[in-house]
């Protein structure tokens, strides 16, 4: 049986991006802010529906630099229900990680259990939406307002997410994007930050280019970060059918809630109202006692027949050696994201599935 993988990047047509190649040898200007890195940020904040967007080479980058920009120092307010490289941002920047456990309802930070969570050192929130899933960005901002905190949104999962008809990345004070081959819009590697106003564009445009602000002149220790006019292209083509692909992912979510409510065991996440959901992951829970095998079995079972799901997200970043010690990481404090992290399989999901797959993948579960 062919494999059938958990993710499939969206590829732009080779013909369209061979033609853009073209151009850009024709004009040697292969990156530093050229027309297709120009052409991309207008594109996105255009289809994203948000004032401002500065491209990066990746999207960890983009929340190691929000975070400096910020100049956010002491202690963070995070998720450990993410991927690694959210609490990682945090470390690169000298800050200790402070987890909070996750709601059940959704995955992303309790808001419930944030303010216990604050010291005289807290300086900011880090939220992930995570699986695309809107945080409660309104009770979160009350928080942070109480307390005089920031809030940087990972939003890594959210491209094109919005709720009531705005993005979701207009929430807190600036949020990160990630463009890596598996997710929903990529640029093979590459990422995003979004922001509200054209004074910290211009501050995070010199962070990203080494502080350069002018010829001569450095106005701070800034990264490299830049991304050039080869993915900025890809990225303009893949931008053309990320709608199409959004459709197909929600066909396929279609499909899997239709068989698999009902089956004994397994729970899933329906859509939440007045929410454009961009279906970029399908995780399922495993109820052991219920389904008959726990959530290994079947992970293992899946890739005999090769069907490759993932166990997004386990471990939990709190279970990783840099940060176990910590006293936040403590199994105690975190039961939520523990039972979530230890059922949890995302299946496969992308815009190529084919109707054959989806049923293989149905079957396997039934
Ligand atoms: C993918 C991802 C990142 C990192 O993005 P890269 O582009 O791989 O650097 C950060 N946070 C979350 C939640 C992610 O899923």
């Amino acid at each position: 049986m062919e494999q059938i993988t958990v993710t499939s990047p969206l590829l732009p047509d080779l013909g369209e991006f061979t033609d853009m190649l073209k151009d850009i040898w024709a004009k040697k200007w292969i990156t530093n802010n050229g027309e297709y890195h120009r052409r991309l940020e207008g594109a996105l904040a255009e289809y994203l529906k948000v004032p401002y967007v500065s491209l990066f080479t990746n999207g960890t980058l983009p929340l190691i630099t929000a975070l400096q920009a910020l100049r956010i120092t002491g202690e963070v307010i995070t998720s450990p229900y993410s991927f690694v490289a959210t609490t990682h941002s945090l470390w690169w920047n000298g800050i200790k990680p402070v987890f909070v456990d996750i709601d059940p309802a959704t995955g992303n930070i309790d808001p419930d259990k944030i303010e216990a969570a604050i010291t005289p050192k807290t300086t900011a929130i880090m939220p992930v939406h995570v699986y695309g899933k809107p945080c409660d960005t309104e009770r979160i901002q009350a928080i942070a307002d109480k307390y005089g905190l920031k809030v940087i949104y990972d939003a890594a999962h959210a491209f094109g997410v919005e709720v009531n008809g705005q993005s979701i990345l207009r929430a807190g004070d600036m949020s990160t994007l990630s463009f890596h081959a598996t997710k929903v819009y990529n640029t093979i590697e590459g990422g995003a930050l979004v922001m509200h106003d054209a004074k910290t564009k211009q501050r995070i445009d010199y962070l990203k280019n080494f502080g350069f602000a002018g010829e001569t002149e450095v106005v701070a220790p800034g990264i490299n970060s830049k991304m050039d006019e080869v993915r900025s292209a890809y990225g303009l083509l893949a931008l053309r059918q990320v709608d199409e692909a959004i459709e197909a992912r929600h066909q396929a979510a279609i499909r899997y809630r239709e068989a698999l409510r009902g089956v004994d065991g397994v729970t899933f996440f329906d859509d939440m109202p007045g929410v454009r959901h961009n279906y970029s992951y399908f995780p399922i829970f495993i109820d052991a006692d219920k389904f008959g095998m726990t959530r290994d079995e079947l992970y293992f079972k899946m890739r005999e027949a090769n069907v490759l799901g993932r166990r997004y997200f386990y471990p939990l970043i709190s279970e990783f050696t840099t940060y176990r010690g910590l006293p936040s990481a403590a199994k105690e404090n975190l039961p939520v994201a523990h039972r979530m992290a230890d059922t949890v399989i995302c299946l496969p999901m992308h815009h190529a599935l084919t109707n054959e797959d989806i049923e293989r993948v149905i079957n396997l579960i039934k």
